[in-house]
C-alpha cells in the first residue's frame, strides 16, 4: 500500500466533521464532558441513523473558531500524508454558526485554517434542509472569493431537485464548482436530475447511474465526475466493495475520482480506497493512475497544480 499513499491524487470529497481524528473526537469530547459512542462495525450494514450518534458527537465537539480550525488543520494534515496534492473539504455551516458567532464566522475561520494550503472549500447544504435555506448559503458562499464551491449532502431522498434549483442558480453564477450527492439512494433519474437541473459538475457517489447505460454514457459525454467513495457502501447497505463498478465506469468514459467521505465513520482515508480498487477488484496500475488523474483535473486546483500533479501521477506509473 505504500506505493498508493505516493501516488499523487486529489481527495474531493471530504465532510468536515467526519474528517475529525478519532484522537481529537475523544480529546474534545472529554474536554466538554461529552459521550462519545464507539466506532460501528463495518462488516455489517446500518441505517444512517446508527451513524449519526457519532456523528453529532463529532459536530458537537467543535464548539470554538479555535476547534474548527484545528480539525480543518488536522484534515489539512492528514491528506497530505495520504498522498494528497490536492484536498477540498464539504462544511455546512449550519449546526455550527450558533456557537461560533454566526455564518459569516465559521466560513471566514474555515478559509482562514485553509489559506495558503493546497485546497478548496465546498459550502454545504443538506437534502434534508428547506430550499430557502440552501439558497441563503448560496448566497454566503457566493460573496466569499475564497470559496471553492457548494454542495448538497446528507440523504438525498429528504429533498427534492425542484426546491434547489434556486441555490444551484445562485452558486453557478457566482462561478462556483456545483457538487451535490446523488444517486445514492435514488435511482439513476436522480443522477441525471442533478446535471439538468442543477448543473452539477461532479456528482457525490452517483453510483446508481450504472443501472441505465444511458445515465452513464451522459455522465462520460459531459465530463461529469463520480466522487465515489468505496468504504461508505457497504456499512450503510448499499453495495458491497466486490460490485463496485470502477472498471466499467473507467471503460465507459466516466471520469471518477476516489474520495474518503466520513473517515471517523468508515476508518479509512484515499489511499485506503485506491488499495480496495486494487485488492478487492483487481484494478491496474494503469487503472488508478487514470483515477488520480480525473481527481486532480476535476478539482478546483490551480492549473498549474493540476498539471505539475498529472507529470507526478505519470511518473509514478512509470516507476511501478
Ligand atoms: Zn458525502
Amino acid at each position: 500500500m505504500d506505493d498508493l499513499r505516493v501516488l499523487p491524487k486529489a481527495n474531493l470529497h471530504l465532510h468536515l466533521t467526519g474528517s475529525m481524528r478519532p484522537a481529537t473526537l475523544v480529546e474534545l469530547a472529554a474536554v466538554y464532558g461529552l459521550t462519545v459512542p464507539p466506532p460501528l462495525p463495518m462488516a455489517q450494514a446500518h441505517p444512517w441513523e446508527a451513524f449519526q450518534t457519532r456523528y453529532d458527537a463529532a459536530r458537537a465537539c467543535i464548539r470554538t473558531v479555535d476547534d474548527l480550525q484545528r480539525v480543518i488543520r488536522e484534515a489539512i494534515a492528514d491528506s497530505q500524508a495520504d498522498g494528497c496534492a490536492w484536498l477540498e473539504i464539504q462544511l455546512d455551516p449550519t449546526s455550527y454558526a450558533p456557537l461560533l458567532g454566526g455564518f459569516e464566522a465559521v466560513v471566514e475561520a474555515a478559509l482562514d485554517a485553509m489559506a495558503g494550503q493546497p485546497g478548496g472549500l465546498i459550502i454545504a447544504s443538506s437534502w434534508a434542509r428547506s430550499g430557502a435555506h440552501a439558497l441563503s448559503l448560496a448566497e454566503l458562499a457566493a460573496r466569499y472569493p475564497g470559496v471553492a464551491g457548494f454542495g448538497l449532502s446528507n440523504d438525498e431522498r429528504r429533498g427534492s431537485i425542484s426546491d434547489f434549483v434556486p441555490a444551484f442558480e445562485a452558486a453557478s453564477e457566482a462561478g462556483l464548482i456545483l457538487v451535490p450527492h446523488g444517486g445514492f439512494y435514488e435511482d439513476s433519474w436522480h443522477v441525471r436530475a442533478c446535471i439538468d437541473d442543477l448543473g452539477a459538475h461532479r456528482i457525490g457517489h452517483g453510483l446508481t447511474a450504472m443501472r441505465d447505460p444511458s445515465a452513464v454514457a451522459y455522465l462520460a459525454e459531459r465530463g461529469v465526475a463520480l466522487e465515489v467513495c468505496p468504504t461508505s457502501y457497504p456499512p450503510l447497505g448499499v453495495a458491497t466493495l466486490e460490485s463496485l463498478p470502477l472498471r466499467s465506469l473507467l471503460e465507459a468514459g466516466v471520469p471518477i475520482a476516489l474520495g474518503s467521505d466520513d473517515p471517523l465513520l468508515f476508518g479509512a482515508d484515499v489511499t485506503a480506497q485506491y488499495a480496495i480498487a486494487r485488492s478487492v477488484l483487481g484494478l491496474t496500475d494503469s487503472e488508478l493512475a487514470a483515477i488520480a488523474r480525473n481527481s486532480i483535473e476535476a478539482s478546483r486546483a490551480p492549473a498549474d497544480l493540476k498539471q505539475e500533479t498529472v507529470d507526478r501521477i505519470d511518473a509514478w506509473l512509470l516507476q511501478g
